[in-house]
């Protein structure tokens, strides 16, 4: 395939090669078929201080994947997306074990990028998970172990940092960082800056923040110390969008899954973005989307960004230390939102659901709470009691009776 073609590799393409190279697999085993019309790769780049290079898309296994060989990580294979965000609660704490499972049976730990994440952020806790993590990994190391969802920078430690080394020399993780979502990404990044052990970040980014001058600041306070950045939560976190995506879709060529991601790729700051792609055809689409070297066009900017305005009273950043405190009752508004977007944004319900029953009992408990004040508290216009009174219609429907 020359450059130019592969500059025009549409969908259509990509499901007639991979259909037809599927078949010929099938004809000839996958060496063979491989050899005779190698597939397009996925473009990779350096990983900021690892040197490794690890492509632009990657696996995002926040969802229920299949226990025995799941078909949509062999996929991914295909097209040189061999990186896999595992965590140890992800998909109800099965992610590692089914992807223990995929490389054992496809014989490929040594193809595979491993990163996968502690929600105990002690020192001793966050070493005793990993030994549980690669046993359910099936492998004696990962590439990547992050601290999950770090939100109090207070958890970075030198007695932390010890571990990280010992764990470094023992051979167990090639490399350390951590995952961050809630309101102070910024913060957390620009402590991290300062810190030699780390590694990578994965943090919340996505097209509605291109002009926050806080976050921007920190982004490139990382990659000045050449740390390597992951956006995760590229598609915003939407709740209840209406058919603003429908319109955003009329307008140009890229649907809207496709066009976020195009836009994280054209920050040369960010090495790759995380994707959870919990069918072979949002796959197949986000893989169409990294091979093709087309940059959105001006046409495209201005319809994600009128996108972005019309559904900005959608999108909640998590940062909920302005309105929890407006509220007289213990809620946590950003996790409750974050779980309404799963369901309506990502349609995975199961995961909505997830993060709804992991959240304490008393701040499930949103019936007769007044959040008026939680309203004007946003400085997004989010109107948060309706929210929440979908929130408790959707997933507490029995204490509405
Ligand atoms: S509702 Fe508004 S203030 Fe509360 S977490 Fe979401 S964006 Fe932040």
């Amino acid at each position: 395939m020359s450059q130019e073609d592969d500059k025009k590799l549409s969908r259509r393409d990509l499901f007639q090669r991979a259909t037809a190279t599927a078949l010929v697999a099938g004809a000839l085993g996958p060496t063979k078929a491989l050899a005779a019309d190698p597939l397009p790769q996925v473009p990779r780049r350096v990983l900021g201080k690892t040197g490794q290079k690890i492509p632009i898309l990657l696996f995002g296994g926040s969802m229920r994947l299949d226990q025995r060989f799941d078909p949509k990580i062999a996929e991914a294979m295909r097209f040189g997306v061999n990186y896999m965000d595992a965590a140890d609660c992800y998909g109800g704490g099965t992610c590692e074990s089914a992807v223990g499972a995929y490389h054992t049976m496809a014989k490929n730990r040594a193809d595979l990028w491993i990163t996968t994440k502690s929600d105990d952020h002690d020192p001793a806790g966050f070493e005793k998970v990993l030994e549980t993590s690669l046993k359910k990994l099936k492998t004696d190391h990962v590439e990547l172990y992050f601290l999950h969802g770090l939100d109090d920078p207070a958890f970075l430690t030198p007695e932390l940092f010890k571990v990280v080394e010992k764990l470094k020399k023992e051979k167990k993780i090639g490399h350390f960082g951590f995952s961050c979502h809630a309101g102070n990404v910024a913060e957390l990044m620009q402590k991290a800056a300062g810190i030699s052990a780390i590694d990578a970040i994965m943090f919340r980014y996505n097209f509605r923040q291109y002009g926050n001058k806080e976050l921007n600041t920190a982004m490139d306070a990382c990659r000045k110390s050449n740390i390597g950045l992951i956006a995760m939560k590229t598609q915003s976190s939407e709740s209840s969008f209406a058919d603003a995506v429908k319109k955003f879709e009329s307008s140009g060529k890229w649907n809207k899954y496709q066009a976020v991601l195009k836009a994280v790729w054209a920050d040369e700051r960010i090495t790759a973005a995380v994707s959870h792609m919990d069918n072979i055809e949002k796959l197949r689409e986000n893989i169409a989307a990294a091979l093709d070297k087309t940059k959105l066009g001006q046409h495209e900017i201005e319809a994600l960004e009128k996108y972005a305005r019309d559904t900005r009273a959608f999108a909640c950043d998590g940062c909920d230390h302005h309105c929890n405190p407006a509220v007289d009752a213990p809620v946590k508004i950003g996790a409750t939102m974050r779980a309404l977007m799963y369901h309506d944004g990502y349609q995975e319900p199961e995961k909505a659901r997830e993060l709804w029953t992991s959240l304490p009992e008393r701040a499930r408990q949103l019936r007769l709470i007044d959040f008026s004040r939680a309203n004007a508290a946003c400085p997004h216009g989010i109107d948060v009691a309706l929210h929440m009174k979908r929130a408790a219609e959707l997933f507490e429907p029995s204490s509405l009776s």
